[in-house]
């Protein structure tokens, strides 16, 4: 079995954690985390180790009566590996902690590209992650992870000469009271390209990827407006096809009446999904059209939960535990990713 820590028990963390113990091959370490807040009650209440983030806290935990198995360092040095899902930034300030202790670490897509020896994303570059030099993986953004997944079977069947790429981004996810804009339409970042092209090419460094951001007073997705100028002049029902065969891709159908991405997370909850996770892209199908060697469609990403196979990928990769079809197929599984 392989020992998985989290550190940082927030959005990504505690989906992270979840996953990790439903894999038939994963135990969770631990979970870290900086205050006794609610979710650290969560944690403890499904059972979970829990580690306190930053030493000196650990009275605020005695006083807010939520025990404590140990300190961080007591959950990196069980781990086998640690998943780093902290702010942007702190993971970079953790890798010294992780080399420490010989421990390999998945970093999340807030970091910059250089704190770890590879980005990653299953579909894309799996093999990439197995090398026996990389200790450090870098789980792209979620953005990315959608682009990443969208790219990989267009360029495998039709080449692509060059995509185009809007992202209408959430504001906030709905914990985050204090981001906005609560009434505006921004261009954020104002200058072109913004940084989604460029990281794409972390993971694919030879397509050629324009990208804009536009940020939006919502919290429940973003949603891509797509343009992939293709090698080949395929019809929309072969791209539908095509598409429709990767399991962490989900073609919202017509008859669905799934009109937004209000009606996608209410499909999840309707399910049964936790926390209405969406852990695929949820592309329109109607909205999949061809032009020639144009193709166009819209695709919504959920920021909170589309990163969260990679993880579990990335960590059977890191440590060369499976091939990636296998690992893929088991994290589907379990997780309930595809059905
Ligand atoms: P979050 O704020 O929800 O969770 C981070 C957690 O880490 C919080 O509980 C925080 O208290 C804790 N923390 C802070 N400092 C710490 C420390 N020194 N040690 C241990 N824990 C610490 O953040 P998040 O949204 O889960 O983002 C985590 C990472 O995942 C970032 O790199 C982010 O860019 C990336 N990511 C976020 C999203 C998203 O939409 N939320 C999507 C994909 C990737």
């Amino acid at each position: 079995m392989i020992q998985v820590g989290v550190n940082g028990y927030g959005t990504i963390g505690k989906r992270v954690a979840d996953a990790v113990a439903a894999q038939p091959d994963m135990e969770l370490a631990g979970v870290a985390k900086t205050r006794p807040n609610y979710e650290a009650e969560t944690a403890v209440r499904k059972g979970y180790p829990l580690y306190a983030a930053i030493p000196d806290r650990a009275d605020q935990f005695h006083e807010a009566g939520i025990d404590l198995t140990g300190e961080v360092e007591d959950m990196v040095m069980k781990a086998d590996v640690v998943v780093d899902t902290t702010p942007s930034g702190i993971g970079a300030q953790n890798r010294e902690l992780y080399e420490q202790y010989d421990t390999p670490a998945t970093f999340q897509g807030g970091e910059d590209p250089d704190v770890a020896d590879t980005s990653f994303v299953a579909r894309a570059n799996y093999d990439g992650a197995t090398d026996e030099d990389v200790d450090y993986v870098r789980v792209v953004s979620c953005n990315t992870t959608g682009l990443s997944r969208l790219l990989a079977p267009l360029r495998e069947s039709y080449g692509v000469e060059k995509a185009r790429v809007t992202l209408v981004r959430r504001g906030g996810d709905p914990g985050q009271t204090s981001r906005g804009p609560i009434n505006d339409i921004l261009p954020d970042p104002v200058t072109v390209p913004s940084h989604h092209g460029p990281d794409v090419n972390t993971i694919f460094p030879d397509v050629d990827i324009d990208t804009l951001g536009v940020k939006v007073p919502a919290t429940l997705m973003h949603l891509h407006s797509v343009n992939v100028t293709l090698d080949a002049e395929p019809s929309a029902t072969d791209v539908r096809k095509l598409l429709s065969d990767e399991s962490r891709l989900f073609l919202v159908p017509e008859e669905a009446g799934i009109d937004g991405t209000g009606k996608l997370k209410e499909f999840a909850q309707d399910t049964g999904r936790p926390r209405g996770d969406l852990w695929e892209n949820c592309i329109w199908e109607e909205s999949i059209s061809t032009e020639g060697r144009d193709l166009y469609l819209f695709q919504s990403i959920h920021q909170e939960s589309d990163v969260i196979p990679e993880n579990i990928d990335a960590i059977r990769a890191l440590l060369d535990r499976d091939d990636k079809q296998t690992s893929m197929a088991t994290t589907d599984e379990t997780l309930g990713v595809g059905l």
